[in-house]
């Protein structure tokens, strides 16, 4: 339920509104904004559904929640939700742009990858330590020497590290070394690998499902969020549909519905959605366009040789071609890196 207080209400209204969900039982969840102050209230259906508040001091109405996530959702916080990464912003006006390779290979590749993000004009340093391939006998990752390396590169360019997390049990360890944990497709749905995560002290970039649709993204989103931790990036990285041509569908729609459906930062990843490096600059620009705070591209030095995802990775040129692109386009949205 969501109870929206009206502008002229007062402290001692909003106490009384806490005081009654808390003795209810019941979670209080405040959300101020500029002009409106929203209440959210979480927990026991059938103590909700019997919560009596439109009599109360101070409230104008009183809203029923019919989907199941709530943290996340645009009804609760109507404002954009920013998600500050040491000073680095997600979300807003701002535009933040994730590059790297898909997986760290060696330092010589982390390095060059690292400068060429750093030269055009990105914020964070991507690269998969721990890696989920499709079959048992591809590359895995360096995993905790990959992880120093990522952090390395990335200080030595004043950039920050989003890496992936595939194990709830490697939650310290890479959050010795990342600002961002990246929970991959296959992984969106695991569900005690995103309850860890709500514990986390770090933000999280919750990529979407092979085959989810908007709705399981943001209860994959709620797990997290119940959990304490309300720093969450959503990413959109194409959807299994029946087109081979391309590697996913890139489901571009998917920004403006979670647009209207949250407050949460979402960036898009045109390199995983189409699988194909020449499509990789239109659906970024398309991305921004749309609406998007921002993008994650792999980027990798020499993408012929590349260990995984070299099809769809840019060289660093074609990288600054597309930095220089989105940059243009951000500025239309009100948006800058
Ligand atoms: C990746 O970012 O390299 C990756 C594995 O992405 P996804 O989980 O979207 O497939
Ligand atoms: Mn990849």
């Amino acid at each position: 339920m969501i109870i929206v207080m009206s502008p002229a209400s007062s402290q001692e209204d909003l106490a009384g509104v806490e005081e009654k969900i808390k003795a209810n039982g019941l979670t209080f969840h405040l959300s101020k904004g500029e002009d409106r102050t929203i209440v959210g209230v979480i927990g026991d259906k059938k103590k909700i559904a019997n919560l009596e508040m439109n009599m109360m001091p101070g409230v104008e109405k009183t809203v029923r929640i019919t989907e199941k996530y709530k943290l996340v959702s645009r009804e609760f916080h109507p404002a954009d939700t920013v998600v500050d990464v040491d000073g680095v912003k997600i979300g807003g006006e701002h535009l933040t742009v994730m590059a790297g390779p898909c997986a760290v290979e060696s330092e010589d590749q982390l390095k060059e990858a690292a400068r060429c993000v750093r030269e055009g004009g990105a914020q964070f340093l991507r690269g998969g330590a721990f890696k989920p391939r499709t079959s048992p006998y591809d590359f895995q990752g360096l995993a905790e020497k990959g992880l120093k390396m990522l952090r390395e590169a990335a200080d030595e360019n004043g950039l920050k590290v989003v890496t992936e997390i595939v194990d709830k049990d490697d939650m310290e360890l890479i959050g010795t070394y990342a600002d961002v944990y990246q929970v991959g497709a296959r992984n969106m749905q695991n569900f005690q690998l995103l309850k860890a995560l709500g514990k986390a002290k770090k933000p999280v970039m919750l990529k979407r499902g092979l085959s989810s649709t908007i709705s399981e993204w943001l209860n994959a989103a709620e797990y997290i969020a119940a959990g304490g931790n309300e720093n969450i990036i959503l990413c959109e990285r194409g959807i299994r549909t029946y087109e081979t041509f391309t590697r996913n569908t890139l489901d571009l729609s998917a920004v403006a519905a979670v647009k209207e459906l949250s407050h949460l930062p979402i960036i898009v990843d045109p390199s995983h959605g189409t699988g194909r490096w020449q499509m990789v600059r239109p659906m970024a620009r398309a991305a921004i366009a749309a609406g998007a705070d921002g993008l994650i591209i792999e980027v990798h030095p020499h993408p012929e040789v590349a260990l995984s995802d070299g099809n769809q990775s840019l060289t660093p040129k074609n990288f600054n071609r597309l930095m220089e692109e989105v940059k243009q386009i951000g500025a239309l949205m009100g948006k800058a890196l």
